[in-house]
């Protein structure tokens, strides 16, 4: 990737880049819509990235081309405004931010590839986030603090783009650290790197399935946990544990009662799973991730057909410990927790039930936990 990354602003510019940047995708093993509850989440940080060649501009002036985009971005650092819906918007946001927390920023100009699908779930919008504020960071001289910066893409996509995402994302792409999949209490932003036991790999299936997270279903959910914790007399879903939350769910209309119920309990499995990881327990770990689904498919409400279809195919594979959906969900990919030995197989077998099930053959993929943003 860096060579073709270096060739494609070559092509563009004349010359070789000043600096590239990598920047991951992520899966999240367990915790899903946890974030923004405050809760636990545990993410890993994955081996496909977006990758941004760059050399600094004297004119205060920010130029960026995506080889996935049409368009290129193009504005100036001193005044520039919201353009519409489209990749800009998280250009502008992050712009936008690093300036509002005093940072000088230098201008620069750039191309970048990807190998992360958009839409997916693997967090392809923080990969880029983290990317630009990598750039910036590279060309201004001050250091990419990989908490700061996260915090940054948060207020940006927040902010600027207008999805209420949690911190997990920019927090996992800026901090991966191969091999490790990342715990993080999101209230306090206590952290604890985690091996992935050994003999078992991570399968990633995409459905093909897209979803749209500055649309209304993500931020419907998060509205959906605030008016029950709300109701329940607790700043967030993350102050209750299930056994509080059993016995005062009746206080909840039924369907901020379902949604609550998965944060709560989903809370536990994280801190359930980090006990079965550590403990080199595969079983434990893949029933956890196999609950998780279950929930936010009945309760959560945040799978979609194909989902579940790849996560009942996977299933049925000999050497599948689990799987779930990972990400925002509305659509993208789903992954499983395999046997090592059978990972490859069992990725060729998803393709061949897929396609006799639903028909085309979906991208499927072993996946390393890898290192986050970084110069290289
Ligand atoms: P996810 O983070 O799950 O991939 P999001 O909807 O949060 O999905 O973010 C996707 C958005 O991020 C895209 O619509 C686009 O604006 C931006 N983006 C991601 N990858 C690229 C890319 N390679 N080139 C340009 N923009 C990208
Ligand atoms: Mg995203």
């Amino acid at each position: 990737m860096k060579a073709a990354i270096e060739r494609a602003f070559r092509e563009r510019f004349g010359t070789d880049p000043e600096h590239v940047v990598r920047s991951p995708g992520r899966v999240n093993l367990i915790g899903e819509h946890t974030d923004y509850n405050d809760g636990y989440v545990l993410p890993v940080a994955i081996d496909r990235a977006i990758w941004l060649a760059l050399r600094p501009r004297r004119d205060g002036r920010v130029r960026l081309h995506s080889l996935d985009e049409p368009d290129p971005v193009d504005f100036s650092i001193d005044a520039f405004g919201p353009s519409g819906e489209g990749w800009a918007e998280y250009v502008k946001g992050m712009t936008r931010a690093l300036l509002d927390s005093g940072r000088k920023l230098v201008g620069w100009e750039g191309v970048l590839a990807s190998g992360i699908p958009i839409g997916a779930g693997l967090s392809s919008s923080a990969a880029l986030e983290m990317a630009v504020a990598a750039a910036f960071a590279a060309v201004s001289g001050f250091a990419f603090e990989a908490d700061a910066m996260a915090r940054l893409g948060q207020v940006a996509e927040n902010d600027w783009v207008g999805a209420r995402t949690g911190i997990m994302d920019p927090m996992i792409v800026a901090q991966g650290r191969a091999g490790h999949a990342l715990w993080i209490d999101c209230r306090s932003l206590e952290r604890a790197a985690v091996p992935l036991p050994r003999g078992v790999a991570i399968l990633v299936m995409d459905t093909g399935t897209r979803h749209d997270h500055a649309s209304s279903g993500y931020n419907d959910r998060r509205a959906a946990c605030e008016r029950a914790a709300g109701r329940l007399g607790v700043s967030h879903l993350r102050d209750l544990s299930s056994k509080d939350f059993e016995t005062r769910a009746g206080m909840l209309a039924a369907t901020d009662r379902r949604r609550a119920r998965h944060v709560v309990h989903e809370n536990e499995r994280v801190l359930a799973m980090l006990d079965a990881m550590r403990g080199g327990d595969v079983e434990a770990m893949g029933r956890l991730m196999d609950e998780s689904h279950e929930s936010l498919a009945r309760d959560f409400e945040v799978t979609n057909r194909a989902l579940d279809a790849m996560v009942r195919i996977v299933r049925s594979r000999p050497g599948c410990r689990g799987a779930r959906m990972t990400g925002g969900g509305f659509g993208g990919c789903a992954i499983a927790l395999v046997d090592a030995a059978r990972a490859e197989a069992i990725g060729e077998e998803v393709r061949d039930a897929w396609e006799a099930a639903m028909g085309g053959r979906p991208e499927v993929f072993v996946t390393r936990a890898s290192k986050g943003t970084s110069l290289v």
